[in-house]
């Protein structure tokens, strides 16, 4: 171990690309020594030309990557008496990555992958102002809606409060103070599973042993530096897969509003750890909810619901209907209910939507004798028209937007109501109790979704005048009312 300080002081030989890598145990003993010389107040070497000079030419070989808190008392190179090309440094305020920050998880592969260190340090200081925010911001992360126009930094305290909450759960009876000393060692240990659970390269290499992760908390006040062991085991990642069971339709809803909810408040969507994708692929999907959505590129279904891949099944198409009896969509919620055992039926309908917008404009040409050589789409809007007429005979005075906002709800109550006309399995399964259906309307400028009941809500569907709807039968879905 003598050798290595002759390496790290600038007056001898100092270690570059050129060099080989450093053992990780070796690298922390070399840590441990130099946070005691300047816990000592030893005074740092000086940094002399031709180290600068070694580094530039020939690269850099750090023996250690860290993250660290960007508080101006955790100078990462002084605690260590490292110099230039002995560290590779990352910070910032809390060091986190608990909104999976691309910019440090990549910095950490480059170092490991591309410049060969084999030590990785997550390091936490106490009196941390970031895990002192998270503690504070655990009534603003248990809010039922979250803040609007919440500060970049008001939403990334509310992402550090797991660890808050988890010291407060630890320490039921303790001081705020002891609830943050507390917060800080367990958000160095999530910091490293994130890291990890992140990055599928770094995963591999600690697997495989070619690397070390290392927790550490920084005294402020002593100086000293306390190494707290390595990430925690990874928790088993709970994903739905086709080997699980069904969702009940009402949380499934309850899942889709708290989503949507974080969604309206501005937050992030979560990063999608590898684990869920291979174990989809591997054993299938079990998605809550099937959802019909409009195919206005305003309308991320996904997104609006927080949702991440293998919770919906999604259809859409422009105004979210089926007025024609598209088959692809009716056999595609089908599938979804019978052989992935969804329980819940979406049919979503969004605000300013451009097909209802044209089927109100079409009302005309539905009324007047067919139009030769229609475009598909003319065809279409006119078979949309039933719910435009509704709409103008309920209105009959309002402004055209004001009638079409209406006839968008009108059209997603259709929707639901020619889904259970259609399909024979979908309909006993619904009369059954098997499966709840829910219309909803996306309002595209405040992100907020709308439930508003289901085909309980919109008459007796044996009743139905198909009158209404020419081309609503599956009997009629090879042709239209023109030929
Ligand atoms: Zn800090
Ligand atoms: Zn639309």
């Amino acid at each position: 171990m003598q050798l290595q300080f002759e390496e790290l002081d600038g007056s001898k030989s100092c270690r570059t690309g050129k060099g080989s890598a450093v053992a990780p145990d070796q690298a922390l003993a070399i840590l441990k020594e130099g946070n005691s010389r300047y816990v000592a107040s030893k005074a740092p070497s000086a940094t002399l030309q031709s180290r600068r000079q070694a580094l530039s030419d020939d690269g850099q070989l750090p023996l250690v990557a860290v993250l660290s808190c960007a508080d101006s008392r955790c100078p990462v190179e002084n605690i260590f008496s490292l110099a230039a090309g002995d560290v590779f440094v990352c910070r910032n305020a809390g060091n986190t990555v608990a909104q999976a920050e691309g910019s440090v998880v990549a910095s950490m592969e480059y170092c490991m992958q591309n410049l060969k260190t084999q030590l990785l340090v997550v390091m936490g200081h106490t009196k941390c102002g970031a895990l002192k925010g998270a503690v504070a911001s655990i009534p603003a992360a248990d809010a039922p809606e979250p803040k609007q126009d919440a500060s970049v930094l008001e939403n990334y305290l509310v992402a550090l409060t797991p660890a808050a909450k988890q010291a407060k759960a630890e320490l039921p009876r303790a001081s705020v103070q002891e609830v943050e000393e507390r917060a800080i060692r367990i958000n160095v240990k999530n910091t490293m599973g994130k890291i990890l659970e992140v990055s599928e390269p770094l995963r591999q290499m600690v697997d495989a042993g070619r690397i070390k992760v290392e927790g550490a908390i920084y005294d402020i006040t002593t100086g000293k530096v306390e190494f707290i062991g390595g990430p925690p085991a990874p928790a088993p990642l709970s994903v739905r897969t086709g080997k699980s069971a069904s969702v009940p339709g009402p949380e499934a809803l309850a899942t889709l509003k708290a989503g949507n909810a974080r969604y309206a408040g501005g937050h992030a969507p979560a990063a999608t750890p590898k684990g869920r994708i291979q174990a989809l692929s591997s054993d299938g999907q079990l998605p809550m909810a099937a959802v019909l959505g409009c195919a206005d590129s305003r309308c991320p279904v996904e997104l609006m619901f927080g949702v991440a891949p293998g919770d919906i099944f999604v259809c859409r198409n422009a105004g979210n209907a089926i007025a024609k009896a598209e088959a692809s969509v009716v056999a595609s919620m089908e599938y979804c209910m019978a052989h992935l055992k969804t329980k819940l039926l979406v049919v979503l309908g969004h605000t300013k939507c451009g097909a209802l917008n044209g089927a109100l404009a079409s009302i005309p040409a539905a009324d007047a004798p067919p139009k030769a050589n229609a475009s598909v789409l003319e065809q279409y809007l006119v078979a949309l028209t039933p719910a435009a007429k509704q709409a103008r005979a309920e209105l009959p005075r309002a402004p055209d937007a004001e009638v079409a906002e209406l006839a968008i709800r009108i059209n997603v109550k259709n929707t639901m109501r020619s889904i259970l006309e259609i399909s024979k399995s979908l309909r006993q399964q619904w009369e059954s109790g098997d499966l709840m259906i829910e219309g909803g309307i996306y309002d595209i400028t405040t992100g907020k979704v709308e439930f508003i009941g289901g085909p309980q809500n919109v008459g007796n569907l044996r009743s139905l005048e198909l009158v209404e709807q020419p081309n609503l039968t599956p009997q009629s879905s090879s042709c239209c009312q023109w030929c």
